[in-house]
């Protein structure tokens, strides 16, 4: 195990500036904001970027792919509105930064990654924090069929629109939170699914993602 990989006082000291921040922009839950506590950010980060590990920004993570500044983690997970045991689809395990998050608040996670790289990482690095998700290599438009419905999806990167297939795979009440836009932006959508063909959506602010593809790349 890297060196890097100790949690030290400094750290510790960065990231409780790190969540005053995020309650400074807006995020409230309590729940939330001891999950971020909780979670070494810069585990999930090369030791190039150990000392930036706890500033609100987006980094490398391989492949092409970054990991998601703390702000959008804290904001999507805190419209997902969690309840202890719900069953959790993440599309995009990244780094595997959002389903340690999403762990830590009781929810039952089940994350699909397309890049078999990341994929692999991701999940040694919850059975270093000793979290159980299960994860998935594989394409996330096509979602998990035989463990649907869930009673909420989270997607973590930005789809041109919103996809049908894990509309189909969510629970009449469930919630999708999902960026959705065809360029290098994203409109942050909230879905309600309130009838088996019919939904609500809320729109909460511009943000930008790496894009959802289609396909594995092993
Ligand atoms: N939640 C991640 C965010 C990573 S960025 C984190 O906290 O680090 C978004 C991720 O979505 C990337 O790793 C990218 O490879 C992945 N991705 C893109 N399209 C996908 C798809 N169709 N299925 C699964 N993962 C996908």
């Amino acid at each position: 195990m890297s060196s890097h990989l100790k949690d030290t006082f400094k750290h510790k000291g960065k990231r409780k500036i790190l969540i005053a921040e995020l309650v400074e922009m807006g995020i409230k839950d309590q729940a939330i904001l001891d999950a971020f506590n909780e979670v070494p950010r810069h585990f999930f980060l090369d030791l190039a970027f150990d000392e930036q590990a706890y500033t609100n920004m987006a980094f490398q993570i391989g492949s092409g792919q970054t990991i998601s500044h703390p702000f959008t983690v804290a904001f999507q997970t805190q419209l997902l509105d969690l309840h202890k045991a719900e069953k959790v689809l993440e599309i995009g395990t990244g780094s595997g930064f959002q389903t340690c998050i999403l762990c830590k608040l009781g929810v039952r996670v089940y994350t699909i990654e397309r890049h078999h790289d990341l994929h692999d990482k991701a999940r040694r690095m919850l059975t270093f924090l000793n979290l159980n998700a299960r994860m998935n290599f594989g394409d996330g438009y096509k979602g998990m069929p035989s463990h649907a419905p869930f009673d909420k999806i989270l997607v973590t990167c930005g789809a041109p629109e919103i996809p049908e297939e894990l509309l189909k795979q969510l629970k009449i009440g469930g919630l999708m939170v999902i960026p959705v836009g065809e360029g290098k932006e994203q409109k942050m959508l909230r879905i309600k699914k309130i009838a088996e063909d019919d939904v609500d959506i809320e729109e909460f602010g511009t943000f930008k993602f790496v894009p959802m593809l289609e396909r594995t790349v092993k």
